[in-house]
């Protein structure tokens, strides 16, 4: 799918994040030009930051654990903000998990500094000039966490190969965070962290 004429392009440097505000009808695209990378993705609504992207609220939407191509992500008051058109990847992308954030390495045995999506969220959008209190489930791309029947989950390596992507077309104006994932302790990245590129197609 080719976006339009007037394309954004921001790169999200390994262990980062960003901010970006799209309009409704906007194209969004979040490729890992390394492969194997995670992104962790949310988006609040614009003027009203209270409502977000909600995973919680779209399992429920989508009858789905995981995002599928064609369908919506809805916010915390069910409305819909984001729609998956187009995927190049093998599409395990995961709705389960939670941002990694300072606590979680600690607990993983790590000590000093880590950098974590839950601060790069926050660290985002504070250059835009916007304060959160809480950090929402996200949508993490190109994240292969698998459940089986007794509900056990595995965390796998991301199978995104170089250059995948994933296209969502925004329903409402909105701010999309997308935090390349710093996590070096557990297997989900490739064989060291990378970065992500965020496209932005605008609509006519
Ligand atoms: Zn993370």
């Amino acid at each position: 799918m080719e976006l339009t004429s007037s394309i954004t392009q921001v790169t999200v440097p390994a262990r980062q994040g960003r901010a970006v505000r799209v309009r409704a009808g906007d194209l969004v695209r979040v490729s890992t030009p390394r492969g194997a990378q995670v992104g962790d993705l949310f988006a609040f609504v614009s003027g009203d930051l209270t409502e977000h992207l909600s995973a919680s609220h779209t399992r429920g939407h989508v009858n789905r654990l995981f995002p599928e191509v064609g369908e919506q992500f809805v916010t915390t008051r069910r409305r819909p903000v984001l729609t998956l058109v187009e995927d190049t990847s093998p599409g395990r992308h995961d709705m389960l998990i939670p941002a990694c954030d300072p606590e979680r390495y600690r607990q993983l045995g790590h000590t000093g500094q880590h950098a974590s999506c839950a601060e790069n969220l926050t660290t985002a959008l504070r250059e835009l000039g916007i304060g959160i209190t809480t950090v929402p489930q996200p949508v993490n791309v190109f994240m292969d966490i698998r459940a089986a029947p007794n509900g056990e989950l595995e965390w796998r390596s991301s199978p995104a190969a170089a250059g995948a992507a994933v296209t969502f077309r925004a329903e409402l104006d909105c701010v999309v965070v997308v935090s390349a994932c710093p996590q070096d302790l557990v297997g989900i990245n490739g064989t060291e962290t990378g970065p992500l590129l965020i496209e932005i197609g605008t609509a006519p």
